[in-house]
């Protein structure tokens, strides 16, 4: 898959989309689903244009993927999401059902979120 400068996240990122910002560094973005799967449904995305973690993998540097997961902890201790748990997914490529192709962790939380898979 490459990378399409014009999808949803990407305009989020540049301020031509609105969200509701969670957290934000020179990293990372995270905020809330528009359609949310449970009480408490957030995305962090990089700032970077990757895909996919393999992209992300492959391209960007130390210190954006540091950032990043370091971004992903802040959104979770920001809403006190580590104390009762959380679930953290990403969906990737046409068996993972992604949607947007620009890199993006979903953290569902807020109750007990039952099986895995479905
Ligand atoms: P995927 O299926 O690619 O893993 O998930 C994409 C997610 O992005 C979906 O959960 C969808 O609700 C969310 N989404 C799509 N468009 C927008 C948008 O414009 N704003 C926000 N906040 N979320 C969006």
């Amino acid at each position: 898959m490459t990378y399409d400068p014009n999808n949803i996240f990407a305009k989020i990122l540049r301020g031509e989309i609105p969200c509701n910002k969670v957290y934000e560094d020179d990293f990372a973005l995270s905020f809330h689903d528009i359609n949310p799967q449970a009480p408490i449904h957030v995305l962090v995305i990089p700032r970077g244009p990757y895909v996919s973690m393999t992209d992300f993998s492959a391209k960007a540097s130390s210190e954006e993927i540091t950032g990043f997961f370091r971004a992903v902890d802040k959104v979770i201790t920001k809403l006190n999401l580590d104390k009762d748990g959380y679930r953290i997914l990403a969906n990737t490529g046409l068996h993972g059902g992604q949607e947007v192709p620009h890199l993006h962790f979903h953290i569902f939380a807020g109750k007990q979120l039952g099986r895995m898979l479905i």
